[in-house]
């Protein structure tokens, strides 16, 4: 009995050990099939400078595949400044979450430089870039485990408490507290399917819990119906208050107060300004706009 328990307790510390030194991320790309695709330079050092960091693009230039295909990033270059909200506009396809999956270092880039805080980010750990940033992704990867667990990632350690108000803040507590478990509730294949717009809730949520000084927004509410849309987006427009920010947006009214907006088209970026400016400029932005609301009141 006793030779049986040792091995199997032992077994259980490991596994634990393991499951928590993974870095969302890392588990991440597992659950997507995906290889790691970078690694960290010899002797890199944590960021540093973390409070109110400026993130700059620097003539970005970018391939999902480096030898010889097709460059997605043909240049970028733009700064959020420390705690602004940057926000980017375009077609599907024109390489928006491109730049946020650069800016988590999914992938290394061919040419230019992206820097957090000053540090350019393949020169520190990838552990400690991961960290500084919390991303609200188009698509939500959620774990097999309990609702409280997937709220509670990316900040182990945080208290029933603190999950309940994350999860009160991405309006997802009221439907948790409505399942016979609870916060304990099993999530994933073989517990309780949530719809789209619950799962980016949940991972909504779990941005509020991390409360990182980089925040990214991919279409973060594309999955909502509009009551609740203009609900969360309120909710985040606070969140992003004096986080440096960037939004990628399919609706419009969502970056009307970016401090700059970048409309991007086939990698490039075609226009930027603000609202304003842009829509001074009779352009791309201004049709995408006119459309938008006229769409609205239809
Ligand atoms: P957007 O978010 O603006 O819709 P993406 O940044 O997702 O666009 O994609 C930009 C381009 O990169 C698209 O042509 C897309 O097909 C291509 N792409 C996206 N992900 C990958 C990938 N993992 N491997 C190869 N090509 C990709
Ligand atoms: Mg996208």
């Amino acid at each position: 009995m006793i030779q049986l328990y040792i091995p199997l307790n032992f077994l259980g510390v490991i596994y634990r050990e393991i499951k928590q030194s993974l870095t969302d991320l890392d588990k991440m790309f597992t659950l997507m099939d995906k290889e790691r695709e970078v690694a960290d330079a010899p002797g890199a050092q944590p960021l540093a400078g973390l409070d109110q960091p400026t993130v700059r693009f620097e003539d970005v230039v970018f391939a999902y595949d480096p030898k010889g295909g097709r460059t997605i990033l043909q240049g970028i270059s733009f700064e959020i400044p420390a705690g602004k909200t940057v926000a980017v506009v375009g077609p599907s396809g024109s390489g928006k979450s491109t730049l946020a999956r650069l800016l988590f270092r999914f992938y290394d880039i061919q040419q230019g430089r992206i820097t957090i805080a000053g540090q350019e980010i393949r020169s520190v750990t990838q552990a400690s870039v991961r960290q500084a940033i919390g991303i609200v992704p188009q698509d939500t990867v959620l774990f097999n485990d309990t609702v409280a667990y997937n709220i509670a990632y990316g900040r182990p350690g945080a208290t029933q408490d603190e999950i309940e108000a994350a999860a009160r803040a991405a309006r997802i507590h009221d439907f948790i507290a409505s399942t016979p478990k609870g916060y304990a509730t099993m999530v994933g294949e073989r517990g309780l399917k949530l719809s789209g717009g619950e799962k980016q809730r949940v991972a909504i949520a779990r941005t509020l819990l991390k409360n990182p000084p980089i925040l990214i927004f991919d279409e973060a509410t594309s999955a909502l119906d509009s009551a609740n849309e203009r609900a969360i987006q309120a909710e985040l427009q606070g969140v992003a208050q004096n986080k440096t920010t960037l939004v990628i947006a399919h609706r419009l009214s969502t970056v009307v107060e970016a401090h700059e907006i970048l409309v991007m088209d086939a990698g490039r970026i075609i226009e930027r300004g603000t609202h304003a400016q842009l829509l001074a400029l009779g352009g791309r932005y201004a049709s995408m706009w006119s459309l938008q609301q006229s769409d609205a009141s239809a």
